[in-house]
């Protein structure tokens, strides 16, 4: 279950009418923002004309891990063990197939030998996790932390944090888990990107730049860990800033371009896509209330 960390809410946010969801207020996510970075076009399909994309076993097998490694931090901690963190498997991935009866769509007509080899596939990556650091030895301040703030320019912020660690000497290190099928050189502009987007987050939270951020790639079993310092967060800050209102001009004018590069094989629009011959659909306008929303898919990349 994600945890929160929030600011207190601001005068003009909208008032919560009883027993209603409360409207969220129009915010970037790192998912988005790097959408928009590498294609504008990206960007309006997912977060405007939010076209479903089918996902990958990949994608779904990168949500079953981060589960069950949410799970495995909620034990304690003499129980971190590998042999443990398989046994959870079965039972998160019975748990997100009963809230997403729709991701059991991919494995419809597949025996059950075939699933078992998928279920295999992620316990293999609970392997290298553990190849990687021992559990028993951490106690993470939170697991699937939702943050989210403003910036003194009024654009906010909102992500999740796969693990946030504080030491207590009160030094914060954000972790993340890669577990995407995509060559680690691809994603990793775009995961620092995210890592510095959470870090800026954070620090305008607690008023303290994170000492680490440390990015556990699953897949090859490596991790990579980076300091950012202030100067850098506040120039991000800037870039963030740029980036949102990049995307509040398109939005108004509906002008998000193609950009096509080699990420484009891993976009599922390419019919709808110019530079692939194809026709976007027409400008269904901005979206109201929010333009920002990640699902639990994005966070697993
Ligand atoms: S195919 Fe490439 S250029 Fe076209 S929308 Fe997707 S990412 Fe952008």
């Amino acid at each position: 279950m994600a945890q929160t960390a929030t600011e207190p809410q601001t005068g003009d946010s909208p008032a919560e009418p009883a027993g209603e969801r409360p409207v969220r207020r129009p915010a970037l996510s790192p998912s988005r923002a790097s959408d928009f970075k590498q294609c504008p076009l990206l960007y309006r399909f997912r977060a405007v004309d939010r076209l479903p994309e089918p996902p990958t076993k990949a994608q779904l097998r990168g949500t079953l891990v981060h589960s069950v490694l949410e799970r495995l931090f909620a034990l304690p901690q003499p129980e971190r063990q590998p042999e443990r963190a398989k046994e959870l498997v079965e039972p998160a991935w019975s748990e997100l197939s009963a809230e997403r009866p729709e991701w059991t769509e991919l494995f419809a007509g597949e025996d059950q030998a075939k699933v078992a080899d998928w279920l295999g596939s992620a316990e293999k990556l609970l392997d290298s996790y553990f190849s990687l650091e021992d559990p028993r030895r951490l106690e993470p301040e939170a697991c699937e932390l939702h943050v989210e703030t403003e910036l003194d320019s009024g654009v906010r912020l909102r992500g999740y944090v796969d693990r946030l660690d504080v030491a207590p000497t009160g030094e914060i290190r954000v972790v993340d888990y890669k577990t995407g099928a995509a060559p680690r050189e691809i994603g990793e502009a775009k995961a620092m990107f995210q890592m510095k987007f959470y870090a800026v987050v954070l620090w305008r939270l607690r008023g303290v730049v994170p000492r680490q951020l440390k990015l556990m790639y699953l897949t090859d079993g490596q991790s990579l860990a980076y300091t950012p310092d202030e100067p850098e967060l506040r120039r991000f800050e800037r870039t963030l800033e740029a980036i949102w209102q990049a995307i509040l001009k398109a939005g108004k004018t509906g002008d998000f371009r193609p950009n096509p590069s080699k990420l484009c094989g891993w976009c599922s629009h390419q019919a709808r896509c110019p530079s692939f011959g194809g026709t976007p659909p027409e400008y269904p306008g901005w979206p109201e209330p929010d333009p920002g929303e990640e699902s639990p898919l994005d966070r697993a990349d």
